[in-house]
């Protein structure tokens, strides 16, 4: 397709803000790639980074960039080596654009690619009217299931991995962290036949929240001790699992602990700094199961994500923000800033 569009633009190599314009050209697709016609997209803390111009951003990113991932739209034309796509395909973006050939695209494990590229970071992405993107990165959406809420299946679904790592089935699970990624979790351990699970967290509003997204508990573990507590709703056993959302040191260590013998500790939260763990008594002895997620499998967590959207445990309304026209990016910028809950999401155009 030819023309321009608008679109926001990481202009140079330096803290500062992203720049609207009119007159970006309209990507040009390959013959593996599919031009999409951006309906919405949400902003991401890594947006934010790139902006800010932190270290990770510096290692990865070339300016001019496109920056935003977390989106969903139509396709308007396909590549000629493009078979399971058409054009008025409506679909969202794998932002892992995995290389295919590394030993772990070749192992069923293309998500951690070693040689991964990143929409929207290393790579155009999607504050713009279109972005291109290889075909094998789209996912097709079911007609029940808005834009607006495809472009969670990014952001949350590394809570859904790590529910889908967990094995929860008929199982006993601790969440820990109530932010939307936690919420999802919970609501994921629910759907996927959780026998009880339990929430976590320091802020009451949202052990509310967790318990009307599916938690048969809720602790918070400012005000009690988290282990008795889990102790006690486990006939003294503790969970066979927990999954940690938080990153942070303290609650890692007793997610740990709240583990049973034999059971097992996923980590989805980011650590900021290293943890200091004390694997001979609480790994070693007790023989937990230690791992971590990364992003979203290929493309399990996204039919998984997609069943726990459909079911009775998963409420919208307790993970969405506001919506802005792109050119208002500031506004949103400014919510984000401010505190308000949810994720903001971008229109591209007038609105
Ligand atoms: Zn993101
Ligand atoms: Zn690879």
């Amino acid at each position: 397709m030819k023309g321009t569009m608008c679109g926001l633009v990481k202009e140079t190599s330096a803290p500062g803000k992203f720049v609207y314009r009119t007159d970006l050209p309209i990507p040009q697709i390959n013959d593996d790639e599919v031009l999409i016609k951006i309906h919405c997209t949400a902003v991401c803390g890594t947006d934010l980074h790139i902006m800010e111009w932190d270290q990770w951003s510096q290692a990865r990113v070339k300016t001019p960039l496109i920056p935003g991932h977390e989106t969903a739209g139509d396709i308007v034309e396909v590549g000629k080596n493009v078979r399971d796509r058409k054009v008025g395909d409506r679909v969202s973006c794998e932002t892992h654009i995995p290389c295919g050939t590394c030993w772990f695209c070749k192992n069923g494990l293309p998500h951690i690619c070693k040689n991964v590229r990143l929409f929207g970071a290393t790579e155009n992405g999607a504050f713009a009217e279109y972005a291109k993107i290889p075909a094998k990165n789209t996912f097709l959406l079911d007609d029940d299931i808005a834009y607006e809420t495809a472009c969670l299946f990014e952001p949350m679904g590394a809570g859904v991995h790590g529910v889908e790592s967990a094995e929860v089935a008929g199982k006993t699970v601790l969440v820990s962290g109530c932010g939307p990624i936690g919420l999802t979790a919970v609501s994921a351990c629910k759907t996927f036949g959780a026998k009880l699970v339990i929430a976590c967290d320091l802020v009451d509003e949202r052990l509310q929240t967790a318990r009307e997204m599916g938690a048969d508990a809720a602790i918070n573990s400012g005000k009690c001790q988290l282990q008795e507590e889990v102790l006690k709703l486990t006939n003294g056993v503790g969970v066979d699992a927990a999954i940690d959302i938080t990153g942070a040191g303290t609650a890692i260590q007793s997610s740990l602990r709240c583990v049973r013998a034999a059971g097992k500790l996923v980590c989805v939260g980011l650590p900021s700094r290293n943890v200091e763990l004390d694997l001979t008594n609480d790994l070693i002895y007790r023989e937990v199961e230690l791992t971590g997620v990364s992003g979203r499998k290929i493309w399990d967590t996204w039919s998984d994500f997609a069943k726990v959207m459909k079911g009775p445990y998963y409420k919208l309304e307790h993970v969405m923000g506001n919506r802005f026209a792109l050119k208002d990016f500031d506004k949103a910028l400014e919510q984000i800033e401010n505190g308000v809950p949810g994720k903001m999401i971008l229109y591209p155009g007038e609105r």
